[in-house]
C-alpha cells in the first residue's frame, strides 16, 4: 500500500512550530507533547518528526534510526511522567476503523488510573 502524507495535519502544524504546545521530550527523531483533552491524568502524545500516517507506514518505511529514536522516546516518556510503576497504555490508531483523527503517527501514552478493559464490548 502507498502511504499519502498530508503537510497540513495538525501534528505537522506543531513540528513546524506553526501551532503551540506542552512539549513533555523531545529528540532527534520525536516529540512528546500533552493531549489537548486528556482522557486521564496522564495523556501524553509521542509523534516521530518524520511524515509517516500511522504505525504500520512508519514501521515498513522509517529508517533504523528513526524507529529506535521514536522507540526509545516512548520509554523515555513513561520515566518522566512517572507511569512505569502503576501501569500505562501504549495506543497508536490507525486509519477508519482505528478511528484515528489526526493523519500522523502518535502513540498515546496513558495512566495515572486505571483504564479497565481495553475494548468496550459490542453492545
Ligand atoms: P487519534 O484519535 O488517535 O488520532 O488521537 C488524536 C488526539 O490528538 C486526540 O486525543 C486529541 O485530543 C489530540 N489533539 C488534537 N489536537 C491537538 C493539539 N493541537 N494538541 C494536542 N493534542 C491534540
Amino acid at each position: 500500500m502507498a502511504f499519502d502524507y498530508d503537510p497540513n495535519n495538525i501534528f505537522a502544524k506543531i513540528l513546524r512550530g506553526e501551532i503551540p504546545n506542552t512539549t513533555v521530550y523531545e529528540s532527534e527523531h520525536a516529540l512528546a507533547f500533552r493531549d489537548l483533552y486528556p482522557q486521564a491524568p496522564t495523556h501524553v502524545l509521542v509523534i516521530p518528526k518524520g511524515a509517516y500516517v500511522s504505525m504500520d507506514h512508519f514501521t515498513q518505511e522509517a529508517s533504523d534510526a528513526e524507529i529506535v529514536g521514536f522507540m526509545r522516546a516512548i520509554g523515555k516518556v513513561c520515566e518522566l511522567e512517572g507511569v512505569s510503576e502503576d501501569g500505562f497504555r501504549a495506543i497508536s490508531n490507525a486509519g477508519e476503523n482505528g478511528v484515528q483523527e489526526v493523519p500522523h503517527l502518535h502513540v498515546h501514552i496513558i495512566g495515572g488510573r486505571n483504564l479497565s478493559r481495553m475494548l468496550a464490548k459490542e453492545t
